[in-house]
């Protein structure tokens, strides 16, 4: 059922500038901090974030009857843990609040200053706290390109890639939340030309342009999630930058795949879309031939039309797109990816994230990664300021954007941006 707060018509009393990624009809969860507020849960509404606790506290959300503590616990777990249905709610609470017709806290202006703050003078923290991660690898296209430049162009795809969204567990204690900064990493690294590894900062690191969902509904170990009610323990989604050092992956990745490669830094934008924000984005993704198994199938169009940027921006220097993506390229969906992920009967939690893998189109302007963009390093980018990339520099800084557009409504996801530093 499409939810109240998705209605295009709805204006807010709240600024909203055109182009905003914030518009009424979002309503994405977070958490902020200022000197007043440690850690508060928040929305956001235009170009400022909205305390929930606040509203909270002033008997905003009383018919909902949601402990108070859960806005200012430093994490969303708690609050997307009691489900969508207390959760909807919310977002369709706070969504009222906002409306033009709405005069509730419209005119409790001495309210305003502690419930409404700019966003650009607070600052975002981690909105969950991870307990799992788990990165997949489910883009035809990327997989596609990875496999021709590495393996063989005439099969690309291993046998098993469109049976099953591969995917492995990764390490959740190196994300960070968007506005960060991190040094390159060393490790071991075996040049083509020597025979023996050697040690040193790595020369090739890399982005991955990513989404992720956040897990709101725990499963017992032995029960598993089937792709027709895996929207009900789907929260919603965040950008993802999952920074890879190729030259150190190359070297260790086989046979058991990424460990010391990936597990550095990933960076994540501080908003959590609802799904629910999501839903009139839907959109068909690629026809899966062959036949997939019947845990595995599902119904309808369970793509989404999400527009993904990535954008390079060198130190003192001006933001170079160098791609643009859409989510609706995956090959496999959210729903099958947690059915999978849960058909062995794995237990999930409130927190787990779940990354799409690398997410390029089919157009050499949509690849996800500068592996791709760069094909190797054989294809240097070329800078506004006239100077070349074929791998992310020391003190670059790696802004990735998304936002769903339909008609008027435009649905957007923030930033998720990092600043790479020298080696340590
Ligand atoms: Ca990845």
């Amino acid at each position: 059922m499409t939810s109240r707060a998705n209605n295009p018509l709805l204006q807010s009393w709240m600024e909203v500038k055109s182009g905003s990624d914030f518009p009424i009809q979002n309503i994405p969860f977070g958490i902020y901090s200022d000197s007043k507020a440690e850690h508060h849960a928040c929305s956001a509404i235009g170009e400022y974030i909205i305390d929930l606790y606040e509203l909270a506290r002033n008997g905003y959300f009383e018919a909902l009857t949601i402990p108070q503590e859960y806005f200012r616990s430093g994490s969303l777990n708690d609050l997307i843990g009691l489900g969508k249905p207390i959760t909807n709610h919310l977002r369709e609470r706070i969504s009222e609040l906002l409306q033009t017709t709405n005069n509730e806290l419209q005119n409790h202006k001495e309210l305003h200053f502690l419930v409404f703050k700019k966003q650009n003078e607070v600052k975002m923290l981690m909105p969950v706290k991870i307990g799992d991660y788990t990165d997949f690898y489910s883009s035809i296209d990327h997989a596609t390109n990875v496999g021709t430049m590495f393996r063989d162009p005439a099969n690309a795809l291993l046998p098993n890639w469109k049976h099953l969204p591969v995917g492995y567990h990764g390490r959740a204690s190196s994300i960070c939340v968007s506005g960060h900064s991190f040094h390159r990493p060393k490790g071991q690294q075996k040049p083509a030309d020597s025979e023996l590894p050697v040690f040193g900062p790595s020369k090739l690191l890399d982005i991955e342009l990513e989404t992720a969902f956040i897990i709101g509904k725990s499963t017992k170990m032995g029960e598993s999630v089937s792709t027709s009610n895996a929207d009900e323990h789907i929260f919603g989604m965040v950008l993802f930058n999952d920074w890879s050092a190729r030259d150190i992956q190359t070297w260790e990745y086989v046979p058991l795949g990424p460990f010391l490669a990936k597990n550095f830094a990933s960076t994540i934008s501080p908003w959590i879309i609802t799904l629910e924000a999501l839903e009139p984005f839907r959109t068909k993704g690629y026809t899966q031939e062959p036949k997939v198994l019947p845990y595995l199938e599902y119904n309808g169009e369970r793509n989404l039309d999400i527009k993904l940027e990535v954008y390079l921006t060198p130190e003192n220097g001006e933001d170079n797109k160098i791609a643009g993506s859409n989510y609706k390229y995956m090959y496999w969906t959210m729903e099958q990816q947690l059915a999978h992920h849960t058909i062995n009967g794995c237990n999930i939690n409130v927190g787990d994230m779940m990354a799409s893998g690398t997410i390029s189109g089919p157009d050499p302007s949509e690849y996800g990664s500068m592996l791709e963009l760069t094909w190797k390093g054989t294809k240097p980018l070329k800078l506004k300021d006239g100077t070349e990339r074929k791998f992310v520099n020391d003190n670059d800084t790696i802004t990735l954007k998304g936002y769903c557009e339909k008609g008027s409504l435009r649905i957007g996801f923030g930033e998720c941006k990092a600043k790479l530093l020298p080696a340590k």
